[in-house]
């Protein structure tokens, strides 16, 4: 069994490459641990929005060429120049994003879904999410404006049915275990496949397997302890086995490896994720509201900017809570702006017609400090500054130990509703080292001949931090290069 390109994953940055390659060569093979079903890895739980540089709404029709005019009449796209993208990875990463990488994932982002869409890949823009409607008219706020159709399972289903047509082989519920090289290079995977170890030659190899989020011992090794108290977001066959295999090989590692996504999360959520919840377990709306912990005090600033630059960085300050959750709260003035996913039925929610007796059903928090801690939040909103949620209104609270920079409302409309989260990981972001045409490098550093990697697995990339929908566009950018590379040879 001689292959040209073996793709290890079949989530978005594996089937990106192996799209890629198949532009060139014949033989191309995926490799995808999981069942068909379950299969797709983290893409598939997603949303589907992914981030792209546009400077108008011309560039984005080369995305979503079916926007119709009466659509684009009624919203303003605004743009998001690659100077703001730039600037986006620049400030919540802390300036420590590798430049080179950074660079090309912002400069290829508009024209890699526009690949995507020409290999048949459909997108819309995200009103649903990103944008506000003001008197009649949608505004997108964030930056994040492209979303594929029917979210991360249209994406997965659209890209493997592409694949396929394309002549690419996948095999399901086929682990890769090892990397075959010798001192000249890559030769191949051992993959362990229905149960039977078997070997696998290829002249190349696209490591595209995930981060290792889904495995307790590594959270703890690398994230610190605690960890492994998280729920984990998505897919639980994410469990560092790329990354293992790359460093085996001889690969750098690179990035943040004690850093990672993470979010707030419903707290009686399942370990793992389940599809037929999707990512509607996570709760984004605080910037609405307030955040009390167990002790029944505040400890962030839930409205520090927009919900995209920070709801990644949150769920570690959930985790560091004692019992390791929060009650966000809201009035009735905000409820209709709370997102659809306070709708669902799986959540621990309670609901009071005064504050106390909101805080009289939260169990496990200390009510009376909570009542305290609500009415001095209330005392101290600065009622005078109006509410815009279209931009960083400057609402906040003065002379509280923790200001709401942002968006601050009083709470005094009943009904009061909280809802209990804790933290939810979704994806680790230390990994492999790699240079910009996707070649993964080795600790010597030069590139590993004939290895290549895309995706959650890469280091170097984010850090502390991420804007929201980049993981998505991160894996098709370098997904596409490393394919197209590891063909060409
Ligand atoms: C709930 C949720 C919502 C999200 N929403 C968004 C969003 O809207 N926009 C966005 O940009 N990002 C979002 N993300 C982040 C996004 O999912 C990831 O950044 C992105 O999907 C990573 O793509 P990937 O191809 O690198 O990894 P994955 O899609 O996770 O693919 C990894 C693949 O490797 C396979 N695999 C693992 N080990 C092996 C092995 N040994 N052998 C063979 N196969 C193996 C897995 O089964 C899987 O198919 C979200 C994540 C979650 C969990």
């Amino acid at each position: 069994m001689d292959y040209d390109v073996i793709v290890v994953g079949a989530g978005n940055a594996a089937l990106c490459a192996a799209l890629a390659a198949a532009e060139t060569k014949k033989k191309i093979l995926v490799l995808e641990r999981a069942p068909e079903a379950d299969s797709g890895g983290n893409s598939r739980y997603t949303a589907g929005l992914m981030r792209v540089a546009y400077s108008g709404v011309e560039d984005l029709k080369r995305a979503i060429p079916d926007l119709s005019a009466e659509e684009i009449a009624r919203t303003d796209f605004g743009t998001y120049t690659e100077a703001q993208f730039f600037d986006d990875m620049g400030r919540v990463t802390e300036y420590r994003c590798d430049p080179d990488l950074t660079e090309v994932l912002v400069k290829n982002s508009l024209s890699t879904v526009e690949w995507m869409r020409q290999k048949g890949v459909r997108f819309t823009a995200a009103w649903g999410r990103q944008a506000f409607n003001i008197g009649g008219r949608f505004k997108f706020w964030g930056g994040l404006t492209v979303e594929a159709v029917g979210g991360g399972p249209g994406l997965v289903e659209s890209l493997t049915s592409i694949a396929r047509k394309s002549g690419i082989e996948v095999w399901y519920q086929a682990r890769a275990l090892d990397l075959l090289f010798d001192d000249d290079g890559i030769k191949g995977v051992r993959v362990k496949r229905n149960g039977k170890t078997i070997e696998v030659k290829s002249k190349a190899v696209v490591l595209a397997a995930g981060g290792f989020q889904a495995d307790p011992e590594q959270r703890t090794r690398y994230l610190g302890p605690g960890w492994e108290l998280a729920k984990v977001r998505g897919t639980r066959f994410n469990t560092g086995d790329g990354i293992r295999m790359g460093l085996a090989a001889g690969a750098a590692a690179s990035g943040n490896w004690s850093g990672c996504h993470a979010v707030a999360w419903e707290r009686n959520a399942p370990e793992f994720g389940d599809l037929t919840v999707g990512d509607q377990f996570q709760k984004h709306s605080y910037p609405w509201g307030i955040y009390i912990n167990a002790e029944g005090k505040r400890f962030v600033d839930e409205g520090a900017d927009f919900r995209n630059y920070t709801y990644a960085k949150y769920g570690r300050v959930i985790l560091q809570q004692p019992g390791q959750f929060a009650w966000q709260i809201f009035d009735a003035k905000v409820k209709a702006q709370l997102r659809d996913e306070y709708k669902i039925k799986q959540v621990t929610k309670r609901v009071g017609n005064t504050l106390e007796e909101l805080v009289s059903k939260l169990e496990d928090t200390n009510q009376a400090a909570a009542l305290e801690e609500i009415r001095q939040y209330n005392t101290a909103v600065q009622t005078d500054i109006p509410f815009n949620p279209n931009v960083k209104d400057g609402r906040g609270t003065r002379n509280l130990k923790i200001n709401k920079s942002n968006w601050a409302n009083t709470l005094d409309t009943p009904p009061y509703e909280a809802y209990a989260v804790t933290c939810g990981i979704t994806f680790s972001f230390g990994g492999l080292k790699i240079n910009a045409d996707a070649q993964v490098m080795s600790s010597d550093g030069a590139p590993i001949p004939g290895l290549y990697a895309a995706g959650e697995l890469v280091g170097g990339i984010f850090w502390f931090n991420y804007p929201g929908g980049t993981g998505l566009t991160n894996g098709s950018v370098f997904g596409r290069i490393a394919g197209r590379n590891a063909a060409r040879g």
